[in-house]
């Protein structure tokens, strides 16, 4: 048994907290980390009580959901809800943080940033994680820890059958590809 790392474990908390993302615009997930302890975590949501993305559409402005509060946003209130110290504290993140959100996490007291994905990585948020002494890192999800690919494999592979047929191929060997690959990819037995 190979035991999980600290960095896939809470970077792992963050992928699943972005599961909970109230807009589908982008679905964004993370986890506040002192001493290897999560002491919050937060996702791309409305207000508590308020509408959600996914019911009545995004509130658009310029392009941009207004709807919503940012995970690392989130995550950083909570701690201030129910006053838990965020200085010296480190963040993983499942996007490269927004402007706005960098800038709250360096007022925060935060001095790491582990982050998965690239997105749209402005260079004045890089900037100024780098004058406030923010150690930012890209750290990827290992697939093998949690699948956030499975519905594209579950595509690829009935995509690939589908061609296999059109081709002429044995059917029952076709069949048998089929339910090998349901058994893998879903959770029906
Ligand atoms: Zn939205
Ligand atoms: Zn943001």
């Amino acid at each position: 048994m190979e035991r999980i790392s600290w960095h896939q474990y809470f970077m792992a908390q963050s992928h699943l907290l972005a599961l909970r993302s109230t807009c589908t615009r982008l679905m964004v997930g993370a986890t506040i980390v002192r001493d290897k302890r999560i002491i919050a975590g937060g996702y791309n949501g409305s207000i508590s009580g308020g509408k959600h993305c996914i019911d009545d559409g995004c509130y658009l402005i310029d392009n941009h959901c207004v709807r919503t509060v940012h995970a690392e946003i989130n995550a950083l209130l909570q701690c201030a809800k129910f006053g838990v110290p965020t200085e010296g504290a480190e963040i993983y993140v499942t996007h490269f943080p927004c402007l706005n959100c960098s800038k709250a996490l360096i007022q925060a007291g935060i001095k790491k940033v582990y982050y998965a994905q690239d997105y749209k990585n402005h260079e004045f948020a890089i900037e100024m994680f780098h004058q406030a002494g923010v150690t930012v890192e890209q750290v990827e999800l290992e697939e093998m820890i949690l699948d956030t690919k499975n519905k594209e494999k579950l595509l690829f592979t009935a995509e690939l059958l589908r061609q296999l047929e059109a081709k002429g191929a044995d059917k029952e060997m076709i069949e048998k590809f089929r339910d090998e690959a349901n058994k893998l990819y879903t959770s029906s037995s």
